[in-house]
């Protein structure tokens, strides 16, 4: 059976800047990814698409649907899933929690990616972090919907958020995407929506690559990586060797 991952993104886009390189990786790799979104992103990360005549909640959320797809294509994204529970705020009440479980217990994930924990300025983000840890525990409880299989546990994986400093996020891995990086692009590209962030994400892989090459050895034997992703672990790892 192959491998998986799961992706939970508050909203339709954040896993394309923030984690495409990994699973255009990963699933170059064998594993099969799903992506939660647990909202389009329609109210408060679609400005671009509000400025144009005309336009009503559904139109966004079709159109944020839309190019969600299309970079889950440029991914290779095994199964892409929207809860629409709405955003600016994402509300996930305990139905929709249950739904989530529901996923995970599926997918059974080698490990899991979601936001910083932290993000004043999109508490979604955070929130969504939150409902990551809840689902990711009752899915582990084995008096939740006895004899279904129960969850391992997969590390939870917190991708890179946007102003990376106020966020009280530090990364502890780096994941060279260097071979995915025009597959990562082809994604970001696919946002029509939020022109103005391509290049921005464009030049963080950039800076991130720079960091997997210092922290793999440096001038002295470090591997080249043009581009990476950075994640913080939630979880300490069982390791034989150090
Ligand atoms: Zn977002």
């Amino acid at each position: 059976m192959a491998k998986t991952a799961l992706v939970i993104s508050a909203h339709s886009a954040d896993f394309v800047w923030r984690c495409g390189g990994a699973i255009a990786l990963h699933e170059e790799k064998g594993y099969e990814v799903t992506v939660v979104c647990l909202s389009y992103g329609e109210r408060g990360e679609s400005a671009k698409l509000w400025k144009n005549p005309g336009m009503t909640l559904e139109k966004v959320k079709a159109e944020r649907r839309k190019e969600a797809e299309n970079a889950a294509r440029a991914l290779d994204v095994t199964d892409i899933q929207f809860l629409d529970l709405g955003d600016y705020p994402l509300i996930v009440d305990q139905e929709a929690k249950f739904r989530l479980v529901d996923v995970i217990r599926k997918v059974q994930p080698e490990f899991m990616l979601s936001h910083s924990r932290w993000d004043p300025y999109n508490t979604d983000h955070m929130y969504a972090t939150q409902v990551a840890l809840d689902a990711r525990m009752i899915a582990q409880a084995w008096g939740h919907n006895p004899g279904e299989k129960v969850l391992g546990a997969p590390q939870l994986y917190l991708f890179e958020p946007h102003q990376t400093e106020q966020m009280e996020w530090k990364p502890d891995v780096f994941l060279d995407i260097s071979p995915v990086w025009e597959k990562k692009w082809a994604a970001i590209q696919c946002m029509e929506g939020q022109e103005h962030l391509w290049h921005y994400y464009k030049n963080v892989a950039e800076n991130r690559g720079n960091h997997f090459m210092r922290n793999s050895g440096g001038q002295s034997g470090g591997r080249k990586a043009t581009h990476a992703e950075g994640f913080q672990s939630v979880f300490p790892r069982t390791v034989d060797e150090l």
